[in-house]
């Protein structure tokens, strides 16, 4: 997926889009005292806001119904489509509290053509992206109290769409549903920054050439869980996968994406080939990178190059990235056939300030010169 370039936006966009949704109120919200209790605390997607954003897609009558209503159980045929053969795509982003009280976040439009580029994949029809902006927009506005305030936790934002129609035939289907719904989020490594321990994967892939590598789909997740749990096994935090046609290269984590510093400044990351996501964060991270005169090259990253650059220092730093964990150090790889630590475990220097720099902007305390906040309400 190619990122579009450049987009100023109109900074009332989307309230405008969240206009065509139409709100149904919970009459049994969350108590305010309580609420305060949730978002001050928040075990990351555990608990849910009050409503939640919701469409219906038919092939006859196309998109209809939008609307944001009381959060709550779908009603679904046990023979939906989705629950036999997976037919699911979604995305996650999050709503950030400014100091001033506004309401923003950061780069909805990306992952609403993300999510379609996802959808296509699985055959699934693409919700145009007005609907993505203003089913977010719309229902970040409604649960704007839901929003923590305290620096560095947000309201995590999950979109997703699936097919619903009654048939365990194998076909496209000619009914989904599109949802979203919010989460309350703190840091999602309780412990503050510090680097984690890999486990390279070289046995169970999460995809494969010409498989669903690149879009945000249910299945590598579910395909990424063996992996995950031969690394906990193994005694690391996350799991790096290689490529499945060679296992000679680094792809990406369970749900992030990887960088290398080197030592003369630059940085590579894995290129996009069809097997990684396109991560948002990994994009943005390229631009800032490049903003501050430093080369970013994407490349296919060997494991065993990628570790003797460690070992020999030629590579000081190695980081994962994503929405949920922002940016977060590596500081050890792990096989059977190896154990190696990166700049002594600890975080590095350019690590570190990438991540602030992105947290900055995303918090609106600091300039955002590529437009990419969003301001809901
Ligand atoms: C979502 C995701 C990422 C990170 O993408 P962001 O847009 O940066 O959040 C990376 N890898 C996988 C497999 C993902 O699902």
């Amino acid at each position: 997926m190619r990122m579009s370039e450049q987009t100023h936006h109109d900074p009332t966009a989307l309230q405008s889009l969240a206009a065509a949704f139409t709100v149904e109120s919970n009459t049994h919200p969350v108590s305010d005292e309580r609420r305060a209790q949730l978002i001050d605390k928040p075990a990351f997607g555990e608990v849910f806001s009050d409503h939640m954003a919701h469409m219906t897609w038919t092939k006859g009558e196309g998109w209809s119904d939008r609307r944001i209503e009381p959060y709550g159980p779908l009603n679904m045929d046990p023979a939906a489509s989705v629950l036999h053969y997976a037919q699911e795509c979604f995305e996650g982003l999050k709503a950030y509290h400014h100091d001033d009280g506004s309401i923003w976040m950061f780069r909805p439009d990306a992952n609403a053509e993300r999510f379609r580029n996802s959808a296509k994949r699985l055959y699934l029809p693409q919700l145009p992206v007005d609907d993505f902006l203003g089913s977010v927009g719309a229902l970040v506005t409604k649960e704007r109290a839901w929003v923590p305030t305290r620096r560095e936790y947000t309201l995590y934002i999950r979109p997703f769409m699936f097919a619903s129609e009654p048939f365990i035939g194998v076909r496209a289907t000619n009914e989904a549903e599109y949802c979203v719904i919010a989460s309350p989020s703190g840091p999602y490594f309780t412990g503050g920054v510090s680097p984690v321990s890999i486990w390279v994967e070289d046995q169970w892939f999460r995809t494969g050439p010409g498989g669903t590598g690149f879009a945000k789909c249910g299945g590598n997740y579910a395909a990424s869980l063996v992996g995950e749990y031969r690394g906990i096994e193994h005694g690391c935090e996350q799991v790096c996968f290689v490529d499945a046609a060679t296992k000679t290269y680094l792809e990406e984590l369970g749900g992030m994406n990887m960088f290398a510093v080197h030592k003369d400044g630059h940085l590579e990351t894995p290129s996009l080939t069809g097997n990684i996501l396109p991560g948002i964060t990994r994009n943005s991270i390229i631009r800032l990178a490049q903003d501050h005169g430093r080369d970013v090259v994407e490349t296919m990253i060997g494991i065993e190059s990628l570790l003797d650059d460690i070992r020999s220092g030629e590579v000081t730093e190695v980081f994962a990235c994503g929405t949920a964990a922002i940016v977060t150090p590596i500081g050890r790889f792990k096989s059977e056939r190896f154990d190696v630590s990166v700049n002594g475990g600890k975080t590095g220097d350019l690590t570190l300030a990438l991540r602030n720099e992105l947290l900055g902007i995303q918090l609106g305390e600091i300039a955002d010169p590529h437009d990419w906040m969003w301001k809901v309400c």
